[in-house]
């Protein structure tokens, strides 16, 4: 099982890669700067190499960078566009010197311009920021669509990648709490949820999993993230999720309410869980 959580970049990446296995892992997530935006620390090349040497030491799986929240493809003002144009580009130019793990984003709000014209432009950044050569795949997250948000249906994350020449380097990150805040059941229909999934987008493009609880109900567009067995997807479903044969393989990240204590219990939990 490739389990993991979000951790912060601040003491550096082989720091990370050693909190990781302290509290179990074999993987985990980070914002490649403060989620807020602003400026990623500079690159310590030695610290990424030990980071990478002690990944391997381990038989960790893919890392997930994460870009920041503020990072909209999709607005309506040209300078916000314009930051998700500076940072996307420098976030993968970076990830070049960790090559072969994954960059997950959000796909964005239209904030009123209509989810074709949100598309539209979110295509327009991913084919101006991929380039041939990179070693990264880039993720597009399922978003539970609260406010105008992009990408809490299927069908809206397949056009995005259709309308981009290099989609070899795309895939999709699926979080749990955000499919069932957007109304996919995969607390009573994970097959149904997964079939549509493969009908809309094609199962060879999940690549990632955040694992999530939600504090609220099916279908309310709310993104509220909770503990796992804590709310309204709960145990018993967490189990069909992380056993489901379309899923067990893939690298799950946590992103739930906790500190370090409260991730290791959730990842004893989900490995006790995992057959
Ligand atoms: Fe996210
Ligand atoms: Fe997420
Ligand atoms: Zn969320």
């Amino acid at each position: 099982m490739i389990i993991g959580c979000h951790l912060s970049v601040s003491k550096g990446f082989e720091a990370m890669g050693k909190q990781a296995a302290k509290i179990g892992g074999n993987t985990f997530q980070f914002f490649t700067r403060n989620p807020r935006g602003g400026k990623a620390k500079e690159i310590d090349k030695s610290d990424i190499d030990a980071l990478i040497d002690f990944m391997g030491k381990n038989n960790f799986g893919k890392i997930l960078a994460h870009a920041p929240y503020t990072l909209n493809p999709c607005s309506n003002n040209e300078r916000t566009r314009e930051f998700a144009f500076e940072t996307m580009t420098d976030d993968l130019e970076r990830m070049e010197y960790l090559p072969g793990n994954m960059y997950n984003f959000h796909p964005g709000s239209h904030v009123g311009q209509g989810v074709e014209k949100g598309i539209e432009l979110i295509s327009g950044l991913l084919n101006k920021v991929l380039f041939k050569d990179m070693k990264t795949t880039v993720l597009l997250e399922t978003m539970a669509g609260k406010g105008s948000e992009v990408g809490s249906r299927f069908e809206e994350i397949n056009k995005i990648i259709s309308n981009v020449s290099l989609n070899d380097k795309l895939g999709v990150c699926l979080d749990t709490c955000h499919v069932f805040d957007a109304g996919y059941d995969i607390v009573n229909n994970l097959d149904g949820v997964l079939e549509n999934f493969d009908k809309a987008i094609g199962l060879n493009r999940l690549k990632a999993v955040h694992l999530n609880d939600s504090m609220n109900y099916l279908g309310c567009h709310k993104d509220r993230h909770q503990k796992i067995g804590k709310g309204a997807i709960g145990t018993e479903a967490f189990a069909r999720i992380i056993n489901h044969p379309t899923l067990k393989n893939l690298p799950f990240y946590l992103e739930t309410p906790n500190e370090l204590d409260g991730y290791a219990e959730e990842i004893s939990l989900l490995k006790s869980l995992y057959k």
